[in-house]
């Protein structure tokens, strides 16, 4: 099968790749001429793990191709993937410009039969409007059928779990454009669940506010735990062996951050409210993410009684969780801005994440090593649980040996978040 790909971001190069090593012809198009210039040269301009080897591979194999050339990308391709990004907007719903431009894209250079299948994370209702927009543009003899995709990878684990995942969605209101879509992941041995492409888009918001709403549940669980001497990690543990309830998602800590659970738990508070559906559950667990975040922040300063002004203090990991560069909603830039605009003169330190540009005006250092970051620090914080900070004990150790405060925003240390191990 000729494959093209819309967008060569977290998902669409991941997909991409992968749809390459089990043996389709894939051309992934980007409007980013930079991405596509680092692309053709085997380089990813993202940090995956695994991905850089399966990329230059497949480009060696012939299997894998880039261009911004939207002509070249649908010459001849059987099936069209759009994983294009669909940020939030203002008022919380999702921003549809960049897949509405995909469809136009697609309306203006098909000349042929073609299957477009959305992969982004959009609204109900967005693959019908898609396949409108395309069938609007195009003449009639050409034969368009859009089919729904859902992605569920996690960023740092992308490629295992695009070969391994729970399940593949695939919503099809044709059945034989659903047929080859589903062939498509034939080598890929997931478990396959076929319904029509509303269902389709509902599973994707339901499933990332389901598991938005089980971190926020465990956070606040935990701040009862901390006032009233119980140890989270064992309260999570008990709770996880009940078979309906699951271990995972039960992490106490600085709450959800990166570019799925904000952006679509709010997406789908926006649509329930435009359909006067309550999504009271979901709004609470979006505030309880919030306040979990400015808790962190008060335990920080109430620590240096109010002032934190001149404090030294050790960011440890931005991106929004370990192996991925991704900082899109990250904690680390809500605390960093709070404390920078107290007075705080930051240190930061993250294995893959040298700078973050929204934070350009904070001042931050940026260390070179772990090492260096917590040098004469006055507290450290503990945002992103990267493996390094713990390997040998390295984080432990400092905060004995150093006897410096350590705000454990991960719960991996400590059973009450803020102690000096001793
Ligand atoms: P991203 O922002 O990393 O990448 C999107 C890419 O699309 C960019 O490179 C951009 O230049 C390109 N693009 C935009 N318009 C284009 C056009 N008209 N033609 C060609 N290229 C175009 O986005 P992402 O994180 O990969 O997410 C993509 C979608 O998948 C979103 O809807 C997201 O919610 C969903 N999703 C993301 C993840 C994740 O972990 N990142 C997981 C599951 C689902």
């Amino acid at each position: 099968m000729k494959i093209t790909i819309i967008g060569t971001g977290y998902v669409g190069l991941v997909t991409g790749t992968i749809f390459a090593e089990v043996g389709h012809d894939v051309t992934c198009l980007d409007i980013n001429e930079d991405k596509i210039i680092l692309l053709q040269s085997g380089k990813s301009p993202i940090y995956e793990p695994g991905l850089d080897m399966l990329l230059q591979n497949n480009i060696v194999n012939g299997r894998l191709c880039f261009t911004s050339q939207a002509d070249e990308a649908f010459a001849d391709s059987d099936v069209i993937f759009i994983a294009v990004g669909t940020p939030q907007e203002e008022d919380g719903s999702a921003n549809l410009n960049y897949i509405h431009k995909a469809a136009e894209d697609i309306a203006r250079h098909i000349k042929h039969n073609v299957i477009v299948v959305v992969k982004s994370t959009v609204p109900v209702g967005t693959n019908d409007y898609v396949e409108k927009i395309i069938r609007n543009h195009i003449s009639s003899d050409i034969e368009v059928h859009v089919v729904s995709n859902p992605e569920f990878l996690r960023e740092g684990h992308a490629i295992h779990d695009t070969m391994n995942g729970d399940r593949i969605i695939i919503g099809a209101e044709h059945k034989a454009s659903g047929d080859v879509v589903e062939a498509l992941y034939e080598k890929i041995n997931v478990p396959i669940l076929r319904t029509d492409r509303r269902s389709a888009e509902m599973i994707k918001y339901a499933s990332n506010a389901f598991l938005a709403v089980k971190i926020s549940y465990i956070n606040q669980i935990s701040n009862l735990c901390e006032k009233l001497g119980a140890d989270i990690a064992s309260v999570a543990d008990g709770m996880g062996m009940d078979k309906r309830i699951g271990r995972a998602f039960l992490n106490a800590g600085l709450g959800y951050g990166g570019s799925c659970f904000p952006k679509d738990t709010r997406a789908l508070s926006y649509l329930s409210k435009k359909n006067n559906v309550s999504m009271s559950i979901v709004e609470a667990a979006i505030e309880a993410n919030t306040t979990q975040r400015q808790l962190f922040i008060n335990k920080v300063v109430d620590h240096f009684n109010g002032n934190v002004t001149d404090k030294r203090v050790a960011v440890l990991g931005l991106a929004f969780k370990p192996n991925t560069d991704d900082v899109r909603e990250a904690p680390s830039i809500d605390i960093i801005t709070a404390l920078v605009s107290s007075g705080a003169k930051v240190s930061a330190y993250d294995p893959v994440v040298k700078n973050i540009q929204v934070l350009d005006d904070c001042n931050v250092v940026y260390a070179q090593s772990k090492e260096i970051c917590v040098e004469n620090a006055d507290a450290i914080l503990l945002v992103t649980e990267w493996d390094e900070f713990f390997e040998n004990e390295w984080l432990a150790s400092v905060i004995q040996n150093k006897q410096i405060v350590l705000f454990d925003g991960r719960n991996m240390l400590n059973k009450n978040k803020e102690e000096i191990l001793s």
